[in-house]
């Protein structure tokens, strides 16, 4: 079954590939950078779930830091406060039976994670030379052992230069609000009018900023998801993927 234009749901059930099981014969790191809603998360997960591989969404660890920091009461361009903050702070992801967690010094706060709110303040956090040193270490040594997928907004040009296999997903800005708007559950008080606004001006700011700004990697795979299915997509990494290493 075709999910229609823009649905990436939680699961696939009707999935043409849910039974695909793949697994490639050397370790590869994989990344998929974009904008917000392009569909990153759907994907690299089921590609990360074919590959058996570990899947890491490091646009949350960007929103832990932003909660800490709005716990706090530090403000997310504050270099200085959010240097201090990081120095103290363990960031970990945890796998229990409703999925991944992002746990912030033992604490689970998935949750709290998703919220427009959270989502500004990690994008304002993110152009902040202390936020990105923290966890650019971070996410190389999450990548060491390779056998993952990382999805993000630099993975491919400069958390991990040396990746096998890069894609940019991207999407046209009105689909990508309405799959958001979708997976936030109607976010009370929001208008999709309002999302769409949202994302553009987060896109605007992870495009210009001057420190790892969105961009693919010269040597990325474009993909435009706009009237892809999420199984279309999947396929063409996987083609893709198969091609380069020779299977
Ligand atoms: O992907 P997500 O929407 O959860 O990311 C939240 C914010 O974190 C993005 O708008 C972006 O500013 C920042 N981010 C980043 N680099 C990454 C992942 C996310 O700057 N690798």
């Amino acid at each position: 079954m075709n999910p229609g234009k823009g649905a990436f749901p939680d699961h696939w059930p009707d999935s043409d590939l849910s039974g695909t099981r793949w697994r490639p014969s050397t370790p590869l790191l994989i990344t998929i950078d974009g904008p917000a809603g392009a569909g990153k998360t759907t994907v690299s997960r089921r590609l990360a779930h074919i590959l058996g591989y570990r899947y890491v969404d490091t646009g949350a660890l960007y929103r832990g830091v932003a909660f800490a920091a709005l716990e706090a009461g530090i403000p997310p361009d504050d270099d200085a406060k959010l240097a201090a903050l990081c120095a103290n702070l363990e960031l970990k992801f945890e796998k229990n039976l409703d999925g991944t967690r992002l746990l912030i010094n033992g604490r689970d706060i998935t949750e709290a994670l998703r919220t427009p709110e959270i989502a500004m303040a990690a994008s304002t956090a993110s152009a902040r030379p202390s936020v990105r040193t923290y966890l650019l270490a971070l996410q190389r040594h999450m990548g060491k052992d390779r056998c993952a997928v990382f999805e993000g907004r630099d993975m491919g040009t400069v958390v991990f230069p040396d990746a096998d296999v890069k894609f940019f997903l991207d999407a046209d800005p009105h689909t990508r609000a309405v799959r958001r708007f979708k997976e936030m559950r109607h976010p009370e008080g929001m208008t999709l009018e309002e999302m769409e606004a949202e994302i553009r001006k987060r896109d605007e700011a992870d495009t210009r900023r001057a420190l790892a700004p969105l961009k693919p990697a010269s040597e990325a795979v474009r993909i435009d998801s706009s009237g892809l299915t999420e199984d279309q997509v999947v396929q063409r990494m996987l083609e893709y993927i198969r091609t380069k290493t020779g299977a």
